[in-house]
């Protein structure tokens, strides 16, 4: 079978070759693929910031949002021949840490967690690829294709359970105003779900025009491609991971506010910052900003959800390209108005 590759630490290594079909012991559900979503993760494997292949090998088969068509799986495992479904990205580490014991592997304390397609396993940019059933996840066939969105709609699920958790943790929190920072795929899908909350949104990212204001429009909310003023939400959602965005967005939310980081920026770079004073307002407004990545089997199930409420119409047009495998280079080049594109297995 055909598969899209990248040897680890090697840039600019990805190219796609005939790999041997999957093993039993990648998981006992077969599964076509018919499409993979590319994300910036992808980039950063294949510019060697990032990645590793499984122990062994020197290559790691790429991809990790995956959308596919079971060929073939055992009776008893809930799934049968025909079914869409995706599969999970995270896998809970051997120990198991206390969090990983809990299927909450998206919170794996000691850093042994495996990754399809980025962390020491195979990856779902094959042909054919297979699952354990309990790491599988059932696609509405209502969606079709853009079923491939189930991924970073589980990571951004998350991403809000945690900021309504943390919300609510003294009395019952009642917050109106949302700011989504960066309006790629993941913007995009924060903004969906704080929008099916009923809270205003507001989305800020650099492009001026394109898809992007419409889109955010569509959900009623208001598009920012410039200085925020005195904008002050109760929660923020970052998922640029630019430093002066980071800088602008923690210092803004009102009393009690909730500043979700969900973008991973590159580092390195050095930023004037006065932590006196912002330590200072973050007390005395009980602010709370932290880190949410990946997700576990319920954000999953919470991202179905959200996808199955949402405009079938809007959420197409997240997805701006499609690339047949057989010219799969294209799929990795960034393009003005991209929001996100996809490898089509099918074509
Ligand atoms: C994926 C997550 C993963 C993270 C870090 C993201 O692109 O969506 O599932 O945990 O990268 O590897």
């Amino acid at each position: 079978m055909r598969a899209v590759t990248v040897r680890p630490g090697i840039a600019n290594s990805v190219t796609l070759t005939e790999v041997p079909d999957p093993s039993l012991s990648e998981g006992a559900v077969l599964v076509q693929a018919v499409a993979l979503g590319i994300c910036g993760t992808d980039r950063e494997i294949i510019a060697a910031d990032y990645g590793w292949a499984p122990p062994g090998q020197d290559h790691l088969i790429l991809g990790h949002e995956s959308l596919g068509r079971v060929i073939e799986a055992p009776e008893g495992s809930g799934f049968t021949k025909g079914e869409l479904v995706a599969g999970i990205v995270r896998r809970p580490d051997p120990v198991p840490c206390p969090a990983c014991a809990q299927d909450a592997w998206d919170m794996c304390r000691n850093g042994l967690y495996t990754e399809r397609g980025i962390k020491q396993r195979h990856g779902y940019g094959s042909e054919l690829f297979r699952v354990e059933p309990e790491f599988l996840i059932k696609i509405d066939p209502k969606l079709g294709h853009v079923g491939v969105l189930i991924e970073p709609t589980s990571v951004v699920a998350k991403a809000w359970e945690h900021v309504e958790r943390i919300g609510n943790r003294a009395h019952k929190w009642q917050p109106r105003c949302a700011l989504i920072t960066g309006a790629g795929p993941v913007g995009l899908l924060a903004a969906l779900i704080g929008a099916q909350r009923g809270l205003q949104i507001h989305v800020l990212d650099r492009n001026k025009d394109g898809p992007k204001p419409d889109l955010v429009r569509a959900l009623g909310g208001a598009y920012h491609s410039g200085p925020l003023g005195d904008l002050c939400p109760d929660i923020v959602i970052e998922c640029t991971g630019a430093s002066p965005v980071v800088l602008d967005v923690l210092d803004r939310v009102a009393p009690d506010g909730v500043v979700c980081l969900a973008g991973v920026s590159s580092g390195g770079r050095d930023f004037p910052f006065d932590v006196g004073g912002y330590n200072r307002r973050m007390v005395l407004e009980n602010h709370v900003v932290f880190g949410s990545v990946n997700a576990n089997r319920d954000h999953y199930r919470q991202a179905a959800e959200a996808l199955a409420k949402a405009d079938p119409k809007w959420l197409e047009r997240l997805i701006t390209r499609r690339v047949p495998l057989a010219r799969w280079q294209e799929a990795f080049e960034r393009r003005a108005d991209d929001i996100k594109v996809v490898l089509d297995f099918t074509a």
